[in-house]
């Protein structure tokens, strides 16, 4: 390997989801290193076996392919344990006392939320036991964990690519963290820097949420005389409400925006830009040209919003540039009609600019085969209606003659156009917005048409 090729990599915890953060990561992670004509690598962090969420890993493979993040190398961490190399590291760093064994009984989740709020103590009670109790412990068959054994006193820093500036830590408030389990699994913070050491990882790219974990790999690198490699953490999305974007504030699930009628492409676009701008204003990005046009210095240091409004418009956008026929396919899975591909495909020309999602497609067009209920009339729109109904009973059944008899008519009496057409529409579509009303008219039929105004004077 070319000592100056550019690896990055994802390292997912595969926990049933992809976040929208974490597509972001990802997509940032490809293009670093695409860009530089290097590797990307998925590796799946699943070492804490309680989250293993069943099928979480097949679902993150399929959805990083659905945005065309195809890996060069893939890794399980859970399989490589039992090469030992977790347990070699957290051994060599107990040998050369920068990790000690801990005894305590594992800390149960509400105790660990408890810690955190009064967080105070960052030396674990095992940090100065002595050889003898350790000993002891060992012979009366307790099964301890290794911990980072962290000094007090010190000071230790790194320069982060993405915000282009230094953080550093007392390693005072640096906790004793835990590196392998009793049960020898290793945690995250010692697999990470095993991992991307191993994996000769150039670039580190990850969430905002994860620097409070950088000093302890720091150390970690720093004991296991391992070369730091660049690291950059991502600014946090927020919420248009306010806050970081989560959960508990609404969607933040990439496969939950898909099934709403996003495409691919236009999540991607949208992803790309929230965090990071190019030199000029350009906005449409496909994975490709992001690829080309990457520049790290691109990376934002402000907040980004997740404006709901932007992705609708890309979505749009996007939509816009499929055919017919493509988004005939596209449509499928959010029809609950079986409609024929005929039909459809005269409908989709007309729908097309009118929606933002594929899922606005069926509530827009279900008038086409569902006749709507009667709307209630009044006697201006009786009369408008019935105005309509004589001229569409005898008008010739093409466009310009239709528009041209109804204007004609709706004017000589004088008439509030907008008024009439209205009328005319909510008789016709069951509703105030609707495709073009006369290419409707033309797809539904005379017959069908008549009858629905029949239905709505009577
Ligand atoms: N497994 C971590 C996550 O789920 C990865 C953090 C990192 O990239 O170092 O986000």
């Amino acid at each position: 390997m070319d000592p100056a090729t550019i690896r990055t990599r994802f390292a997912p915890s595969p926990t049933g989801y992809l976040h929208v953060g974490g597509l972001r990561t990802a997509v940032y992670a490809y293009a670093l290193a695409k860009h530089g004509r290097g590797q990307f690598i998925v590796r799946i962090e699943d070492t804490d076996q309680k989250r293993e969420v069943p099928g979480a890993k097949d679902k993150l493979y399929d959805i990083l392919k659905t945005f065309g993040l195809n890996w060069d190398e893939l890794y399980v961490q859970s399989e490589r344990v039992g090469s030992g190399i977790y347990e070699k590291a957290a051994k060599k760093l107990l040998d050369e006392g920068h990790a000690f064994y801990c005894f305590c009984k594992p800390l149960t989740k509400d105790e660990i939320k408890e810690n955190r709020k009064s967080k105070i103590q960052f030396r674990d009670p095992c940090h100065n036991l002595s050889k003898e109790q350790v000993e002891k412990k060992l012979a009366a068959g307790e099964k301890p964990a290794i911990r980072l054994k962290v000094p007090d006193g010190e000071f230790i820093s790194y320069i982060d690519f993405v915000l282009r500036k230094k953080t550093s830590w007392k390693t005072d408030v640096v906790d004793d963290a835990m590196l392998l389990k009793s049960d020898g699994f290793p945690t995250y913070h010692l697999a990470v820097v095993v991992d991307d050491h191993d994996m000769k990882i150039t670039h580190v790219l990850r969430g905002h949420d994860w620097l409070p974990s950088t000093p302890i790999h720091l150390l970690v690198y720093q004991y296991l005389g391992f070369e730091v490699p660049q690291i950059g953490h991502l600014t946090d999305i927020q919420d248009p409400s306010g806050g970081k974007l989560s959960k508990r504030k609404g969607n933040v699930a990439v496969e939950q925006f898909i099934a709403n009628g996003f495409l691919p492409e236009a999540i991607l676009n949208f992803v790309i830009l929230l965090g990071w701008a190019p030199k000029d204003n350009r906005e449409m990005f496909t994975l490709s040209e992001f690829v080309e046009h990457f520049d790290a210095n691109g990376f934002q240091k402000s907040n980004p919003l997740f404006n709901t409004q932007k992705l609708l418009w890309f979505n749009g956008q996007y939509l816009r540039q499929k055919s017919d026929r493509e988004l005939l396919e596209l449509l499928r899975p959010h029809l609950k009609t079986k409609a024929d591909d005929p039909l459809l495909l005269q409908i989709i020309p007309l729908a097309k600019s009118r929606i933002a999602t594929l899922a606005e497609f069926e509530p827009l067009t279900r008038f086409f085969w569902q006749r709507p209920a009667p709307q209630e009339q009044i006697s201006t729109t009786k009369e408008y209606l019935a105005d309509a109904l004589a001229i569409l009973s005898k008008v010739g059944w093409n466009k310009e003659a239709i528009e041209a008899d109804l204007v004609n008519s709706a004017n000589s009496k004088g008439w509030n156009r907008g008024g009439y057409f209205m009328a005319l529409r909510l008789a016709i579509a069951g509703s105030r917005i609707s495709p073009p009303l006369t290419e409707s008219m033309l797809i539904l039929g005379k017959e069908e048409v008549i009858s629905r105004l029949k239905q709505n004077l009577e």
